[in-house]
This record gives C-alpha cells, sequence and structure tokens, in this order.
C-alpha cells in the first residue's frame, strides 16, 4: 500500500462509456472506491439514489456549497455536479485509489487543490462512435443529445490537460489501461516515502 490513497480524476464526454469502465474496474478492485457525486439532475432510469448520485435540489446543493461540504462543483448542461468532501478524505486516509468521475471543470479545480491527483481522460475512438452512443442510449431527447454533443466535442480538446489518454475502444482494453496506471503511479517513489525511508534504514 502506498504512504496515502491516490486520487484520481476521471472524465471523458458523456457518451465515451465511463460508467462501463469503472463499474468494471471496481468490480476488478477492492483498493479502488468511486466517489458518489451530488447532482440537481433528474435521475435516469435505471440509476439509484445514492449509487450513481445523491439527488438533491438545488437549494440544498447550494446550502452544501455554502457550508463548505463540497470538494469541487461545476455547472453542466444546466445542472450542478459536486462532490462531497468528507467522504473523499476518509477513503483517502484508508489508502484506497479514489476515483472521481467529474467533467473538465471540476478536474481543474481538483488539480489545484491536490497537486498529487493523477488525471485520465476517456475517449471513444471518433466523435461518430460518439454520436452513436449518445443516440443509442435513449435515455434523452434529441435537444438533450446535440447540446452534449457541443459539449463533448469542447471537452475533448482539453483532453491535453490530462496525465493520461485512455481511448475507449473495446470495454476489456479501456480497463485493463485503467488498472496499468493505477498500478504504476502506486509504484511512485513519491508515493513510498514511508516504506522506502524503511528500506534505506535497514540496509
Ligand atoms: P451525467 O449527467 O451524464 O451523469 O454527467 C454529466 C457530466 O457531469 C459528466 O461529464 C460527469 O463526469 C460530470 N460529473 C459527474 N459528477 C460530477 C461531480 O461531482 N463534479 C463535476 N465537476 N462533474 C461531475
Amino acid at each position: 500500500m502506498t504512504d496515502n490513497g491516490i486520487l484520481i480524476i476521471f472524465s471523458g464526454p458523456s457518451g465515451s462509456g465511463k460508467g462501463t469502465v469503472l463499474s468494471k474496474v471496481l468490480q476488478n478492485r477492492n483498493d479502488v472506491k468511486l466517489s458518489v457525486s451530488m447532482t440537481t439532475r433528474e435521475k435516469r432510469s435505471g440509476e439509484i439514489d445514492g449509487v450513481h448520485y445523491y439527488y438533491v435540489t438545488r437549494d440544498y446543493f447550494e446550502k452544501k456549497i455554502s457550508d463548505n461540504k463540497m470538494l469541487e462543483y461545476a455547472e453542466y448542461a444546466d445542472n450542478l455536479y459536486g462532490t462531497p468532501k468528507d467522504p473523499v478524505d476518509e477513503m483517502l486516509k484508508e489508502g484506497l485509489a479514489v476515483i472521481l468521475e467529474i467533467e473538465v471543470q471540476g478536474a481543474e479545480k481538483i488539480r489545484n487543490l491536490y497537486p498529487d491527483a493523477v488525471s485520465i481522460f476517456l475517449a471513444p475512438p471518433s466523435t461518430a462512435i460518439l454520436e452513436e452512443r449518445l443516440r443509442g442510449r435513449n435515455t434523452e431527447d434529441d435537444e438533450t443529445v446535440n447540446h452534449r454533443l457541443v459539449i463533448a466535442r469542447e471537452e475533448i480538446r482539453r483532453a491535453v490537460e490530462y496525465d493520461y489518454l485512455v481511448i475507449n475502444d473495446t470495454v476489456d482494453n479501456a480497463v485493463d489501461r485503467i488498472e496499468t496506471i493505477i498500478n504504476a503511479e502506486r509504484l511512485k517513489i513519491n508515493r513510498n516515502k514511508k516504506i522506502l525511508s524503511e528500506v534505506i534504514n535497514n540496509v
């Protein structure tokens, strides 16, 4: 185990397959946990409160911001999304790799707060495939999908701000690549100072 946990920023446009890929990573690893975000958007069918998000009103969300309970938050497609602070700090203390599945504005805030955070951008193989996936999802109307596609193009341009690029050509490949990143990050010297000093003292 590393000295502390690892904070992982995980972004990708709507329709890039973040949910599917992440759920496989979480199934494979018990040292990786996902932070459950809070949102003011409507629950989609199949989503569960407390699992996919905490679904709240704008008033409740704004109160949490003013009480300083959010690590970061952003407005996206006319809704608020944010990361509750306390659970993340607790999981990091336990040495876990904590994934924040957030969009690019939130990612920027987290990088400033936690310079050690690792950021991964999940991209579709092409924007044509992204559009196909978004329309095929059938959970939103045409206008919402079009709006999300415009945002997606802007987001993909900001992938250069991230540490790692993972192309989601197949779910298994993407999962493998993400686990490789986590494994390598865990081995970094600056995440293992305590164990290194023990090794040095015993030489
Ligand atoms: P969706 O409505 O498709 O679930 O999410 C829309 C966008 O909000 C996605 O890009 C997702 O990564 C982002 N998002 C989800 N939770 C958070 C959060 O806590 N903070 C920020 N900044 N973005 C989030």
